[in-house]
């Protein structure tokens, strides 16, 4: 292996880009980035490589997604083979296998009858096409006023225009325009003073799920398709719902005849212990989303799982009509439901998601015990994610300056100490993938210690 490494990295070095200029990178500080590059040329377990060799500890596993680590044989195998046999078919009016063993697995893996499957290929189309499934959904049902769309402060639905108007992240919405409308928003479930520093589901909060109630009071039922929700919302810093808060939404949206979506984006494949959180928690929505994890990180895959009254409700007019006037053409793509393939027998070969719950408690501790170190004002966890609110460090004027010590710990993270973050603003978030051994846990808490320390 080491011989291997050596040899990875000399390949890595030569790969070594001489401009940066022409990518406009997402969601990044591009001219901060272009200062000091952070450049990754190889992955193999729960390691990348960096363009000079070094091996850096994944603490994210990427961007919550490479759930089996990375470089994993049977999927680059299945891959490989994929794109030989079949490199690419429409699924627009034709099919191929893959696409349509994937779905059963997943159907499978799902809770209840959550059992239909339509392919996208990221967690931002996943969000907009349950959307879009909502209000077709009850139009179908001769109920075309309820099109109202409902979500939550804090939560991310991804990018598209759909996923950023039910989304509350400001800074992703406020250079958009108007965005869509007829759209709501219930309050967050975050609030410090009540739950700083819980393991696991905060006791405090559940009655935020009857703001649901006030908003059918000032916009009737009849208006609204769906409440969309991450069971656990991930961009946003870690936070478990509380204890309570999804049955109350459930319920309540029972009572109202309104469709609850998961957007199960970061919660699927094991992030909680469970295939799906909806199971972890015992709540069944009536559509969730899913991607990253599907194919382990390797191909781009996302998608909708339909209950069987929603996917029911489609197939009613006649037979030679498309049911639903969506689709992409990528959806279902051969190399992404060959890797999906492949990441479920590995899940389930390697028990990853059982291994998550039973890891948890060690990972909980491990991560618990950065409290106390110098402007740590809350740490959440639950499952292998776990969220690590920074003290903002201040501007030259002595401000509060947001996102700088964020920036910051991301280049001490790589730089200094090996270990690559995902940071939101000044919130540090781990998700390691779920290989991750007992000293792979103590490497990355100690890590992130010293990246908290150094920019302290
Ligand atoms: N939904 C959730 C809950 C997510 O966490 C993400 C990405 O992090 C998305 C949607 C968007 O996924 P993508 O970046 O694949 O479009």
């Amino acid at each position: 292996p080491h011989a291997a490494r050596t040899q990875a990295a000399s390949h890595a070095a030569s790969q070594a880009p001489n401009d940066l200029d022409a990518f406009w990178m997402p969601f990044t500080a591009n001219r901060a980035f272009r200062a000091r590059p952070r450049l990754i040329a190889g992955a193999e377990g729960m390691h990348y490589v960096t363009v000079d060799g070094r091996r850096i500890l994944d603490g994210a596993a990427g961007l919550w997604c490479s759930n089996a680590g990375h470089g994993r044989e049977p999927i680059v195998r299945a891959i490989q083979a994929q794109a030989a046999q079949l490199d690419f078919s429409p699924t627009f009016q034709y099919g191929h296998p893959a696409a349509f063993t994937l779905a059963s697995r997943l159907a499978e893996l799902a809770p209840g009858d959550l059992n239909h499957v339509f392919f996208a290929n990221s967690g931002s189309e996943a969000a907009d096409t349950a959307l879009k499934i909502a209000i077709a959904y009850w139009q179908a049902r001769g109920k075309a006023t309820k099109t109202r769309l409902i979500g939550r402060e804090r939560g991310y639905h991804g990018v598209g225009f759909g996923g950023i108007s039910v989304g509350g992240i400001s800074g992703n919405r406020k250079s958009f325009g108007t965005l869509l409308a007829g759209v709501d928003h219930l309050p967050h479930t975050y609030n410090r003073a009540e739950q700083a520093f819980t393991h696991g589901q905060p006791a405090w909060g559940a009655h935020l799920a009857d703001e649901l109630e006030r908003l059918v009071a000032l916009h009737d039922a009849s208006t609204i398709a769906a409440v969309i929700v991450e069971p656990m919302a991930g961009s946003t810093g870690v936070l478990p719902p509380p204890q309570g808060y999804l049955e109350r939404l459930r319920a309540l949206c029972d009572r109202h005849d309104i469709l609850l979506i998961f957007d199960e984006v970061i919660t699927g494949f094991g992030r909680l212990g469970a295939p799906f959180a909806a199971e972890r928690f015992g709540v069944t929505p009536d559509m969730l989303t899913f991607a990253k994890g599907v194919t382990s990180g390797t191909v781009p895959m996302g998608g909708v799982i339909a209950r069987a009254g929603v996917f029911e409700a489609f197939m009613q007019g006649p037979p030679h009509m498309i049911e639903l006037f969506h689709g992409y053409t990528y959806s279902a793509h051969p190399l992404a439901c060959a890797a999906g393939l492949a990441a479920l027998d590995l899940y389930r070969d390697e028990d990853l998601f059982a291994r998550a719950r039973k890891m948890e408690k060690a990972f909980g501790d491990a991560v618990q015990a950065l409290k106390g170190l110098p402007g740590v004002l809350d740490i959440r966890n639950i499952g292998l994610a776990a969220g690590i609110d920074l003290a903002p460090a201040k501007d030259d004027a002595g401000k509060d300056a947001p996102g700088k010590r964020g920036l910051a710990a991301i280049e001490s993270g790589f730089h200094d100490h090996d270990v690559l973050l995902r940071v939101g603003g000044d919130t540090i978030a781990l998700s390691p993938p779920l290989i991750a051994s007992e000293d792979d846990i103590a490497a990355l808490v100690d890590r992130v210690a010293g990246v908290i320390t150094a920019t302290a």
